[in-house]
């Protein structure tokens, strides 16, 4: 069976990312053709994805055979052997597939990457090491750089901001942050405005520079 609709997505090298990526597109919806060149790894997940294929991806005509060329979407998840992921990639470019999601293991992969064209190069664990920096920091709950420089910023509000409107408290201004949403105590999450009063126990999503993100996640 052909499974290159409009929702669905190959899954190139099925490692723990490619697996991990594979199984959520799973859980929201979306079908998946998962595609590795080990037995054992495409045993286990027999059954798991939409439909699961042992091959060698750096072959054009194994990839045609596949139908990976009718796919709108292809996510490149060979880390290790960058020969591998380099020839995937430059085979899919040449297939002209709109979007190219490709995982690279270190700066000079991404670099050659992107120079071949691909369109989304993520480095996942240089992405989650500095996330989880600003975790480990302290102040944030949660943290995600938007692009270099901007920020989301989940956080306790400061004691400074408790009881009084948010309009009235010259936030974006004195801070330069902006809070897009809170959550009281077993409350579901909300959209902040000017009305909004906040109390200790509430946490907040804060949006701004980075810096001044994380700035605000300290204040006490
Ligand atoms: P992770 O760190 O996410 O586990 P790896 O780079 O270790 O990622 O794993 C990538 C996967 O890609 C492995 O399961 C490997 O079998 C698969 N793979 C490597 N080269 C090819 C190839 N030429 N064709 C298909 N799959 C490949």
């Amino acid at each position: 069976r052909r499974i290159a609709e409009a929702d669905s997505v190959a899954v190139i090298g099925l490692g723990r990312f490619g697996s991990s990526l594979a199984l959520e597109l799973m859980a929201g919806g979306t079908e998946v053709l998962g595609i590795d060149a080990d037995e054992e790894i495409v045993q286990a997940l027999n059954g798991e994805l939409t439909q699961v294929v042992r091959a060698d991806s750096t072959k054009s005509e194994v990839l045609k055979q596949l139908a990976v060329d009718e796919f709108d979407r292809v996510v490149v998840a060979i880390g290790s052997d960058i020969t591998a992921s380099i020839l995937t990639c430059s085979v899919l470019l040449g297939m002209k597939i709109p979007v190219i999601w490709a995982k690279a293991v270190t700066e000079q992969h991404a670099v050659i990457l992107e120079q071949l064209g691909v369109h989304h190069v993520i480095r996942p664990e240089a992405e989650m090491g500095r996330r989880v920096a600003h975790l480990v920091r302290g102040a944030a709950l949660d943290y995600i750089e938007i692009e270099k420089g901007y920020a989301i910023v989940k956080t306790a509000p400061p004691a400074r901001l408790h009881g009084v409107p948010l309009g009235q408290t010259a936030l974006r201004k004195e801070l330069g942050v902006t809070v897009a949403a809170f959550k009281r105590p077993g409350e579901e999450w909300r959209n902040a405005d000017a009305e909004t009063v906040l109390g200790p126990g509430d946490t907040v999503l804060i949006v701004g520079p980075t810096r001044k993100a994380e700035g605000f996640a300290q204040l006490r």
